[in-house]
């Protein structure tokens, strides 16, 4: 893979593409914080990135995230951010790595998170995930639970809600997501909230136009997944 994908190149590509839909939106390019989205991709590719100046990087496998921030530490200024589906007895695995926990989608997460966090004096930055699309297949509260959600996250010690996130359904016509981009910026302008990570390798044009503040990039910064282990 990395034979025949440049990771440096690609990432001048997609800080390209950043930089144009900015453009476009009259946006500030830097109010827009790049995800190197990196499962399934070996440390070497973590490395490789880095190397070409990204800092942030997101998992979505527990164990996956615990054993890449273990070998990847010498990168002390690297940060995680957890974007999978967490289970609550997985809570643990991802403490060494100070990640950030993007998939917050019920109380009973966070109050999970919460505890682990207090026990051992860590504040957890977290998303609330938004299934904005409905979709049965995936992670994320409803739109309507979103008030409620914020206000029990918010009154949990040991972290700190900071927006939200969603996985906008993939459809062939990129442009066809705007609206549900649009409908997370409005939940978060409803509830205070300035945190929005939206937009992938196929949709990051249409996510900066409806206001993200994250982009998380796996394709095209990595190049193709190998298939899942699991
Ligand atoms: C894999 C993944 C991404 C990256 O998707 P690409 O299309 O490869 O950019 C972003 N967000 C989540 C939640 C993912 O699981």
């Amino acid at each position: 893979m990395a034979m025949t994908h440049d990771i440096a190149d690609a990432m001048d590509s997609v800080r390209e593409r950043v930089r144009r839909a900015c453009d476009r939106a009259g946006r500030d390019a830097a109010s827009v914080q790049l995800i190197a989205v990196s499962k399934g991709h070996p440390e070497a590719a973590i490395r490789a990135a880095y190397e070409a100046g990204m800092r942030v990087f997101g998992e979505n496998y527990a164990q996956e995230l615990a054993s890449k921030a273990s070998a990847l530490r010498d990168l002390t200024d690297l940060r995680w951010r957890f974007i999978g589906h967490l289970q609550r007895n997985k809570i643990k695995l991802i403490e060494g790595a100070r990640a950030t926990v993007d998939t917050v989608d019920s109380v009973r997460l966070a109050q999970a998170i919460s505890v682990r966090a207090t026990e051992r004096a860590m504040d957890v930055e977290v998303l609330i995930q938004v299934n904005v699309g409905g979709e049965a297949q995936k992670s994320g509260c409803a739109p309507d639970e979103v008030p409620q959600l914020v206000e029990a996250v918010r009154a949990l010690p040991g972290v700190t809600l900071r927006g939200l996130m969603t996985v906008a359904p993939h459809l062939e016509d990129a442009e066809a997501t705007r609206p549900f981009f649009a409908a997370l910026r409005t939940l978060a302008d409803a509830n205070g909230l300035s945190g929005l990570s939206m937009g992938m390798t196929h949709d990051l044009e249409q996510a900066v136009a409806e206001g993200a503040t994250m982009l998380r990039i796996g394709t095209a910064i990595f190049g193709p997944r190998p298939p899942a282990k699991r």
